[in-house]
Protein backbone atom coordinates (compact mmCIF):
# COMPACT_ATOMS: atom_id res chain seq x y z
CA UNK A 1 0.00 0.00 0.00
CA UNK A 2 1.58 3.48 -1.16
CA UNK A 3 -1.57 5.53 -1.02
CA UNK A 4 -1.21 8.87 0.71
CA UNK A 5 1.50 9.33 -0.94
CA UNK A 6 3.12 6.12 0.73
CA UNK A 7 2.30 7.60 4.18
CA UNK A 8 3.74 10.69 3.80
CA UNK A 9 7.33 8.97 3.06
CA UNK A 10 7.11 9.38 -0.73
CA UNK A 11 5.19 7.33 -3.39
CA UNK A 12 7.62 6.96 -6.04
CA UNK A 13 10.78 6.26 -3.91
CA UNK A 14 9.15 4.13 -1.62
CA UNK A 15 7.71 2.28 -4.89
CA UNK A 16 11.61 2.21 -6.09
CA UNK A 17 12.65 0.87 -2.83
CA UNK A 18 10.19 -1.89 -3.30
CA UNK A 19 10.38 -3.47 -6.88
CA UNK A 20 13.12 -5.61 -6.00
CA UNK A 21 10.95 -7.53 -3.62
CA UNK A 22 8.57 -8.02 -6.29
CA UNK A 23 5.45 -7.05 -5.04
CA UNK A 24 2.47 -7.97 -6.78
CA UNK A 25 0.64 -5.33 -6.79
CA UNK A 26 1.09 -1.04 -5.84
CA UNK A 27 -2.07 -0.40 -3.68
CA UNK A 28 -3.46 3.65 -4.18
CA UNK A 29 -6.52 5.33 -3.09
CA UNK A 30 -6.80 8.00 -5.63
CA UNK A 31 -6.33 8.28 -9.49
CA UNK A 32 -4.14 10.80 -9.49
CA UNK A 33 -1.45 8.97 -7.06
CA UNK A 34 -2.04 5.75 -9.30
CA UNK A 35 -1.35 7.96 -12.66
CA UNK A 36 1.72 9.63 -10.60
CA UNK A 37 3.47 6.39 -10.36
CA UNK A 38 2.29 4.94 -13.71
CA UNK A 39 3.89 8.56 -15.00
CA UNK A 40 6.80 7.63 -13.56
CA UNK A 41 7.47 4.66 -15.07
CA UNK A 42 6.18 1.90 -12.40
CA UNK A 43 4.95 -1.17 -14.70
CA UNK A 44 3.54 -3.17 -11.71
CA UNK A 45 -0.43 -3.87 -11.50
CA UNK A 46 -1.37 -0.68 -9.05
CA UNK A 47 -5.29 -1.43 -7.59
CA UNK A 48 -7.02 1.45 -7.06
CA UNK A 49 -8.67 0.64 -3.95
CA UNK A 50 -11.28 3.61 -3.48
CA UNK A 51 -14.21 2.95 -5.06
CA UNK A 52 -13.98 4.14 -8.85
CA UNK A 53 -16.23 6.72 -10.17
CA UNK A 54 -17.84 5.44 -13.22
CA UNK A 55 -17.09 8.49 -14.71
CA UNK A 56 -12.87 8.11 -13.88
CA UNK A 57 -13.54 4.49 -15.26
CA UNK A 58 -12.11 5.65 -18.76
CA UNK A 59 -8.89 7.61 -17.41
CA UNK A 60 -8.64 4.76 -14.95
CA UNK A 61 -8.06 2.56 -17.86
CA UNK A 62 -6.03 4.98 -19.54
CA UNK A 63 -3.23 5.02 -16.75
CA UNK A 64 -3.95 1.03 -16.38
CA UNK A 65 -4.94 0.86 -13.02
CA UNK A 66 -7.07 -1.91 -12.30
CA UNK A 67 -10.49 -0.45 -10.31
CA UNK A 68 -12.24 -1.56 -6.91
CA UNK A 69 -16.00 -2.27 -7.84
CA UNK A 70 -19.24 -2.78 -6.10
CA UNK A 71 -22.01 -2.23 -8.22
CA UNK A 72 -23.92 -3.21 -11.46
CA UNK A 73 -23.40 -0.35 -12.75
CA UNK A 74 -19.82 0.27 -11.89
CA UNK A 75 -19.07 -3.70 -13.21
CA UNK A 76 -21.08 -3.05 -16.77
CA UNK A 77 -19.44 0.33 -17.41
CA UNK A 78 -16.27 -0.90 -17.04
CA UNK A 79 -16.79 -3.62 -18.98
CA UNK A 80 -18.68 -1.72 -21.65
CA UNK A 81 -15.46 0.19 -22.06
CA UNK A 82 -12.98 -2.77 -22.78
CA UNK A 83 -12.97 -4.29 -19.45
CA UNK A 84 -9.91 -5.83 -17.90
CA UNK A 85 -9.16 -6.86 -14.57
CA UNK A 86 -10.62 -5.37 -11.60
CA UNK A 87 -10.91 -5.89 -8.26
CA UNK A 88 -14.28 -6.99 -6.24
CA UNK A 89 -14.62 -5.30 -2.82
CA UNK A 90 -16.92 -7.06 -0.38
CA UNK A 91 -17.82 -5.47 3.14
CA UNK A 92 -17.93 -7.52 6.26
CA UNK A 93 -18.16 -4.57 8.90
CA UNK A 94 -16.24 -1.99 7.90
CA UNK A 95 -19.17 -0.33 6.49
CA UNK A 96 -17.04 2.42 4.40
CA UNK A 97 -17.39 0.48 1.10
CA UNK A 98 -17.78 -2.48 -1.29
CA UNK A 99 -20.96 -4.93 -1.43
CA UNK A 100 -22.31 -5.92 1.69
CA UNK A 101 -21.04 -9.77 2.14
CA UNK A 102 -25.56 -10.78 2.65
CA UNK A 103 -26.66 -8.48 0.25
CA UNK A 104 -24.62 -10.04 -2.97
CA UNK A 105 -27.17 -11.48 -4.71
CA UNK A 106 -28.34 -8.80 -7.15
CA UNK A 107 -24.53 -8.85 -8.01
CA UNK A 108 -24.37 -12.21 -9.09
CA UNK A 109 -25.83 -12.18 -12.62
CA UNK A 110 -23.10 -9.69 -13.48
CA UNK A 111 -20.49 -11.92 -12.04
CA UNK A 112 -21.10 -14.61 -13.72
CA UNK A 113 -20.55 -12.76 -16.58
CA UNK A 114 -17.87 -10.10 -16.05
CA UNK A 115 -15.87 -12.42 -13.19
CA UNK A 116 -13.39 -9.93 -11.29
CA UNK A 117 -9.82 -10.75 -11.32
CA UNK A 118 -9.72 -10.20 -7.36
CA UNK A 119 -11.84 -9.84 -4.13
CA UNK A 120 -10.97 -8.67 -0.93
CA UNK A 121 -12.49 -7.33 2.20
CA UNK A 122 -11.01 -4.88 4.83
CA UNK A 123 -11.02 -5.33 8.69
CA UNK A 124 -12.41 -3.03 11.30
CA UNK A 125 -10.51 -4.00 13.95
CA UNK A 126 -7.23 -5.35 13.09
CA UNK A 127 -5.35 -4.07 16.44
CA UNK A 128 -8.03 -5.02 18.74
CA UNK A 129 -8.64 -8.61 20.31
CA UNK A 130 -11.97 -8.56 20.06
CA UNK A 131 -13.26 -11.60 18.23
CA UNK A 132 -14.53 -9.51 14.96
CA UNK A 133 -11.81 -10.24 12.39
CA UNK A 134 -12.33 -13.77 12.57
CA UNK A 135 -16.09 -12.40 12.64
CA UNK A 136 -15.09 -10.51 9.14
CA UNK A 137 -12.82 -13.48 8.13
CA UNK A 138 -15.56 -16.05 8.33
CA UNK A 139 -18.27 -13.34 6.56
CA UNK A 140 -15.52 -13.09 3.70
CA UNK A 141 -15.20 -16.78 3.06
CA UNK A 142 -18.51 -16.72 2.91
CA UNK A 143 -18.98 -14.26 -0.05
CA UNK A 144 -16.01 -15.86 -1.78
CA UNK A 145 -17.94 -19.47 -1.65
CA UNK A 146 -20.96 -17.97 -3.60
CA UNK A 147 -19.38 -15.88 -6.10
CA UNK A 148 -19.37 -17.73 -9.78
CA UNK A 149 -16.13 -18.09 -10.23
CA UNK A 150 -12.93 -18.31 -7.56
CA UNK A 151 -11.16 -14.81 -8.34
CA UNK A 152 -7.40 -15.45 -8.69
CA UNK A 153 -6.57 -13.17 -5.88
CA UNK A 154 -8.45 -12.88 -2.88
CA UNK A 155 -6.91 -10.83 0.21
CA UNK A 156 -8.06 -9.27 3.42
CA UNK A 157 -5.40 -8.78 5.68
CA UNK A 158 -3.84 -5.02 6.52
CA UNK A 159 -0.32 -4.81 8.32
CA UNK A 160 -2.07 -6.04 12.23
CA UNK A 161 -3.87 -8.96 10.79
CA UNK A 162 -0.58 -9.78 8.90
CA UNK A 163 1.15 -9.63 12.44
CA UNK A 164 -1.74 -11.20 14.03
CA UNK A 165 -2.26 -14.28 11.76
CA UNK A 166 0.79 -15.27 9.58
CA UNK A 167 0.83 -16.69 6.91
CA UNK A 168 -2.70 -15.22 5.58
CA UNK A 169 -5.48 -17.82 3.75
CA UNK A 170 -5.51 -15.96 1.00
CA UNK A 171 -3.57 -14.95 -2.05
CA UNK A 172 -1.72 -12.07 -0.67
CA UNK A 173 -1.70 -9.18 1.69
CA UNK A 174 -2.10 -5.57 1.65
CA UNK A 175 0.82 -3.82 3.94
CA UNK A 176 0.73 -0.75 4.73
CA UNK A 177 1.92 0.88 8.00
CA UNK A 178 3.93 -1.76 8.72
CA UNK A 179 6.47 -1.12 5.34
CA UNK A 180 6.85 2.27 7.10
CA UNK A 181 7.87 1.03 10.22
CA UNK A 182 4.89 1.08 12.60
CA UNK A 183 4.59 -2.34 13.77
CA UNK A 184 2.01 -3.81 16.33
CA UNK A 185 3.45 -3.32 19.84
CA UNK A 186 7.08 -5.08 21.41
CA UNK A 187 5.06 -8.64 21.61
CA UNK A 188 4.35 -8.77 17.93
CA UNK A 189 5.30 -12.17 16.21
CA UNK A 190 6.83 -9.91 13.25
CA UNK A 191 8.10 -6.89 14.29
CA UNK A 192 9.12 -3.80 11.12
CA UNK A 193 12.75 -1.85 10.97
CA UNK A 194 12.44 1.22 11.67
CA UNK A 195 12.64 3.45 8.30
CA UNK A 196 11.99 6.89 9.09
CA UNK A 197 14.25 9.66 10.58
CA UNK A 198 13.31 13.16 11.58
CA UNK A 199 15.91 15.52 12.44
CA UNK A 200 15.85 19.16 13.00
CA UNK A 201 19.05 21.55 13.32
CA UNK A 202 19.19 23.67 16.54
CA UNK A 203 19.09 27.48 15.00
CA UNK A 204 19.52 29.34 18.70
CA UNK A 205 19.70 28.43 22.78
CA UNK A 206 18.83 30.87 25.63
CA UNK A 207 18.25 31.08 29.27
CA UNK A 208 15.18 30.80 30.48
CA UNK A 209 14.71 31.73 33.83
CA UNK A 210 12.71 30.27 36.45
CA UNK A 211 8.68 31.27 36.66
CA UNK A 212 9.13 32.03 32.77
CA UNK A 213 7.02 31.28 30.25
CA UNK A 214 7.98 29.26 26.45
CA UNK A 215 6.03 30.05 23.36
CA UNK A 216 2.62 30.62 22.54
CA UNK A 217 -0.16 31.19 25.26
CA UNK A 218 2.16 30.15 27.71
CA UNK A 219 1.39 26.70 28.11
CA UNK A 220 4.84 25.49 29.47
CA UNK A 221 6.77 27.49 32.92
CA UNK A 222 10.18 27.16 33.90
CA UNK A 223 10.02 25.25 36.85
CA UNK A 224 13.83 26.38 37.31
CA UNK A 225 16.28 28.10 35.55
CA UNK A 226 16.17 26.16 32.36
CA UNK A 227 18.16 26.15 28.82
CA UNK A 228 15.91 26.00 26.01
CA UNK A 229 16.83 25.54 22.42
CA UNK A 230 15.10 26.50 19.48
CA UNK A 231 15.17 23.93 16.06
CA UNK A 232 14.04 24.69 13.12
CA UNK A 233 10.51 22.19 12.55
CA UNK A 234 7.54 23.38 13.28
CA UNK A 235 3.69 21.93 12.42
CA UNK A 236 4.02 22.76 9.07
CA UNK A 237 6.54 20.87 8.44
CA UNK A 238 4.92 17.85 10.39
CA UNK A 239 5.88 17.81 13.61
CA UNK A 240 2.39 18.00 14.79
CA UNK A 241 0.86 20.65 17.45
CA UNK A 242 -0.52 18.17 19.86
CA UNK A 243 3.41 16.96 20.75
CA UNK A 244 4.01 20.32 22.38
CA UNK A 245 4.60 19.45 26.07
CA UNK A 246 3.91 15.84 25.01
CA UNK A 247 6.60 14.72 23.54
CA UNK A 248 10.51 14.62 23.34
CA UNK A 249 13.20 14.85 21.70
CA UNK A 250 16.75 12.96 21.41
CA UNK A 251 19.83 15.50 21.63
CA UNK A 252 23.20 14.37 22.44
CA UNK A 253 21.89 11.22 23.65
CA UNK A 254 19.77 12.88 26.32
CA UNK A 255 15.84 13.47 26.52
CA UNK A 256 14.43 17.10 25.42
CA UNK A 257 11.19 17.61 26.20
CA UNK A 258 9.12 19.76 23.62
CA UNK A 259 8.64 22.97 25.66
CA UNK A 260 5.03 24.78 24.98
CA UNK A 261 3.52 24.60 21.93
CA UNK A 262 4.92 23.75 18.71
CA UNK A 263 4.97 26.50 15.94
CA UNK A 264 4.19 26.50 12.30
CA UNK A 265 8.06 26.92 11.86
CA UNK A 266 9.75 26.33 15.41
CA UNK A 267 10.00 24.46 18.24
CA UNK A 268 10.85 25.28 21.61
CA UNK A 269 12.89 21.97 23.62
CA UNK A 270 14.02 21.98 27.28
CA UNK A 271 17.53 20.80 26.72
CA UNK A 272 18.79 21.81 30.36
CA UNK A 273 19.74 17.95 30.94
CA UNK A 274 20.77 17.88 27.61
CA UNK A 275 23.71 20.28 27.28
CA UNK A 276 22.96 21.14 23.64
CA UNK A 277 24.47 24.06 21.74
CA UNK A 278 23.74 25.68 18.44
CA UNK A 279 24.03 23.60 15.24
CA UNK A 280 22.96 19.93 17.30
CA UNK A 281 21.16 18.05 15.40
CA UNK A 282 17.92 16.87 17.21
CA UNK A 283 16.56 13.68 16.79
CA UNK A 284 12.11 13.43 16.56
CA UNK A 285 11.83 10.01 15.03
CA UNK A 286 14.96 7.78 13.99
CA UNK A 287 16.15 3.97 15.37
CA UNK A 288 16.15 5.35 18.97
CA UNK A 289 12.52 7.32 18.62
CA UNK A 290 10.03 4.97 16.44
CA UNK A 291 7.00 6.94 15.14
CA UNK A 292 4.37 4.64 17.87
CA UNK A 293 6.46 6.03 20.87
CA UNK A 294 6.09 9.56 19.65
CA UNK A 295 2.18 8.86 18.30
CA UNK A 296 1.47 7.59 22.22
CA UNK A 297 3.14 10.53 23.60
CA UNK A 298 1.39 12.77 21.91
CA UNK A 299 -2.07 10.81 21.88
CA UNK A 300 -1.70 10.55 17.98
CA UNK A 301 -2.31 7.96 15.46
CA UNK A 302 0.90 6.65 14.10
CA UNK A 303 -1.09 6.63 10.80
CA UNK A 304 -1.73 10.51 11.31
CA UNK A 305 1.77 10.91 12.52
CA UNK A 306 3.39 10.30 9.31
CA UNK A 307 0.53 10.99 6.69
CA UNK A 308 1.00 14.67 8.10
CA UNK A 309 4.92 14.75 7.39
CA UNK A 310 4.89 18.06 5.08
CA UNK A 311 6.54 18.30 1.49
CA UNK A 312 7.95 21.04 3.40
CA UNK A 313 10.60 18.82 5.21
CA UNK A 314 13.79 18.48 3.05
CA UNK A 315 13.68 14.65 2.49
CA UNK A 316 16.61 12.13 1.65
CA UNK A 317 16.82 8.75 0.68
CA UNK A 318 19.38 6.08 1.75
CA UNK A 319 19.50 3.01 0.05
CA UNK A 320 16.61 3.07 -2.26
C1 LIG B 1 -4.84 1.51 3.97
C2 LIG B 1 -5.29 0.15 3.62
C3 LIG B 1 -4.51 -0.97 3.92
C4 LIG B 1 -3.21 -0.90 4.70
O1 LIG B 1 -3.52 -0.70 6.07
P1 LIG B 1 -2.34 -0.73 7.16
O2 LIG B 1 -3.08 -0.77 8.45
O3 LIG B 1 -1.59 0.53 6.99
O4 LIG B 1 -1.52 -1.92 6.89
C5 LIG B 1 -4.94 -2.20 3.47
N1 LIG B 1 -6.09 -2.33 2.79
C6 LIG B 1 -6.88 -1.28 2.48
C7 LIG B 1 -8.14 -1.50 1.72
C8 LIG B 1 -6.52 -0.01 2.90
O5 LIG B 1 -7.33 1.02 2.62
Amino acid sequence: MVKADAYGLGALPVARALESLDPMAYGVATLAEGAELRAAGIRRPIILFSPARVADLPSIRAASITPTLASVDGVEAWMAGGGGDWQLSIDTGMHRAGVRWDALDPLLPTLARHAPSGAFTHFHSSELDDGSLEVQEERFRAAVARLPVRPRLLHTQNSAAIVRSTPSAWDCVRPGIFLYGVGSGVRAALRPEPVVALHARILEVRDVHAGESVSYDATWRAARPSRVATVACGYADGLRRHLGNRAHALVRGARAPIAGVVTMDMAMLDVTDAGAGVGDVVTFLGAERTVEEVAAEGGLSPYELLTGLRQRLPRAYRGA
